[in-house]
């Protein structure tokens, strides 16, 4: 019999701490977890959901116009930002009531409060004071916003999903994913809005291709891009708009300026003062292959570690530890979480879809390497009349014609590359591509079509 309230608490109901608690829970150990903001964690409530489904309903103007070629009378439509939001705010409540019975389903218990770790064993959650064999912490991270005058003006995505106006001319700075994904949101959903970045180009570790194909296209969307550029001061003005000034020396008036500025574990009030957790350079909590702190009994998995932060990998991480610690057949075995091409996509306007290695770090790593690449204009803008062009990209190690690298940018390239990332996990050669039947018409044939090396 145990000492303990609990096997396990999770401190974290996101995408990490969730999949841990239910499938250690459904695995017979006694699980509680605290969340204090948001059943889902960020991906639900302030990240991949509610983003998705405003890229969604940016999508709508150009369907609007591109209709026209296909005879569709145009109309002019119009947008309204309250009946977006208030739809989206609907949907997150009701995804909100799912985590919670998926939780309660499994038999973990919930505490809606936050937790602070007292030691080892033991943690504070709202005004109980409960012990547990192992803690796990899944507190995820944080937006980040440098240091400069009138940064308070400034707001972050945890805030720009729930705007009580819509702004009419948006400022973006970063140059990652949310800052290209919010760039082509607000763009499409009619705002003026312009993306600075403080590096020559956005999108620093993608493919070289990728990134300049990418910028040709969102500028031809309507995004001004000014790269080489940061911000040295906001001013709020009298009329509460918001006044830059850029370190070229010129200003921009903006309504909203975004800081998409990275993201830092959220350790804050955690009470790691209390333990011997090591942290990475990053401020990441640091772990080893089982996701062990080096606090004993204490484990950590998702953003708050560092490393890609992605749901399916914090949830990858989780499920690999609840097996770890409680499955029959797992139980003591290495979690073997398997980093290796992980395939992600970036939501912007048109959508990147990549697996494996950029052009760069092939010829970096195997330096004899083949490319094949094509762009084209997709059936569809033939007759919308749309200028919007797709690239689609193989990288193929000559010595031993496996796949090494896959890219696209264009309409759902994250759809298409999920495919494709079974193949390249499988350690498809360029001979299965070029033996495997294509689907016509589609944009995606292209992968299995290109026989001709670029380069
Ligand atoms: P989180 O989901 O952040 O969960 C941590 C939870 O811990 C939070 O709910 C927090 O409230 C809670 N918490 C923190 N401290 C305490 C405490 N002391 N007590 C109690 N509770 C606490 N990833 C993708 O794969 N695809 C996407 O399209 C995508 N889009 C994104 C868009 C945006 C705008 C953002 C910000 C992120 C996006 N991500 C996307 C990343 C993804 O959301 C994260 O990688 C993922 O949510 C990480 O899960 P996690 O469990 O580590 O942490
Ligand atoms: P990223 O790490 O992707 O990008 C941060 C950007 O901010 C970089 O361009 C960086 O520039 C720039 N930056 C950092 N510090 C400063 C500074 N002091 N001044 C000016 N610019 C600065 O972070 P995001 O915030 O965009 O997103 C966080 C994470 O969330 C992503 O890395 C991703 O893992 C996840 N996410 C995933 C999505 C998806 O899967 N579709 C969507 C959204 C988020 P530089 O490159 O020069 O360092």
């Amino acid at each position: 019999m145990s000492t303990f309230d609990y096997d396990l608490f999770v401190i974290g109901a996101g995408s990490g701490g969730v999949r841990a608690a239910r499938i250690a829970a459904g695995l017979g150990a006694s699980v509680a977890v605290a969340e204090d903001r948001y059943m889902g964690g960020t991906c639900v409530n302030v990240g991949c959901v509610p983003k998705k489904l405003y890229v969604y309903a940016s999508q709508f103007s150009d369907a609007h116009r591109d209709g026209a070629g296909f005879g569709w009378e145009t109309v002019k439509p119009s947008f309204d930002w309250n009946v977006l939001r208030d739809n989206k705010k609907a949907e997150i409540s009701r995804l909100n009531g799912i985590y919670v019975n998926l939780l309660e389903n499994s038999g973990a218990k919930i505490y809606d409060a936050r937790a602070k770790i007292l030691g080892p064993n033991t943690v504070q959650v709202g005004t109980e004071t409960v012990t547990a064999e192992r803690i796990l912490i899944a507190t995820g991270g944080w937006p980040f916003i440098p240091e400069f005058p009138g940064n308070e003006h400034a707001i972050t995505s945890n805030e720009v999903f729930d705007l009580a106006q819509f702004p009419k001319r948006v400022m973006v700075v970063g140059g990652g994913y949310i800052a290209v994904e919010f760039a082509g949101i607000f763009q499409g959903l009619g705002a003026e809005t312009k993306l600075l970045y403080r590096g020559p180009l956005f999108l620093r570790n993608f493919d070289q291709e990728v990134r300049e194909f990418v910028a040709t296209e969102v500028a031809r969307k309507g995004v001004d891009l000014t790269f080489n550029t940061n911000i040295e001061t906001i001013e709020k003005q009298a009329d509460g708009s918001l006044l830059a000034q850029l370190t070229d020396g010129s200003t921009v008036e903006a309504d909203m300026i975004l800081y998409a500025t990275g993201r830092k574990p959220n350790l804050q009030g955690l009470g790691l003062e209390n333990l011997n957790v090591e942290l990475g350079k990053s401020g990441a909590i640091k772990v080893d292959e089982n996701f062990h702190t080096s606090e004993n009994g204490v484990y950590a998995v998702g953003d708050v570690i560092g490393g890609a932060e992605l749901t399916p990998v914090a949830l990858a991480e989780g499920m690999a530890l609840a097996r770890h610690l409680y499955s029959p057949e797992h139980k003591g075995q290495p979690c073997d979480m398997d980093y290796e091409s992980i395939p992600t996509a970036v939501f912007c306007q048109p959508n990147i879809g990549t697996v494996g290695l950029t052009e760069e770090q092939a010829k970096e790593k195997y330096g004899d390497i083949s490319v094949f690449s094509s762009s084209f204009r997709a059936l569809k803008n033939t007759i919308s009349g749309s200028e919007e062009k797709t690239l689609m990209k193989l990288i193929v190690d000559k010595s031993s014609d496996r796949v090494i690298g896959v890219h696209m940018v264009g309409p759902d390239a994250g759809e298409i590359i999920q495919g494709i990332a079974i193949a390249i996990k499988a350690g498809a050669t360029k001979a299965v591509f070029d033996r495997t039947i294509g689907i016509h018409p589609t944009a995606a044939e292209e992968f299995v079509t290109m026989r001709e090396a670029t380069r």
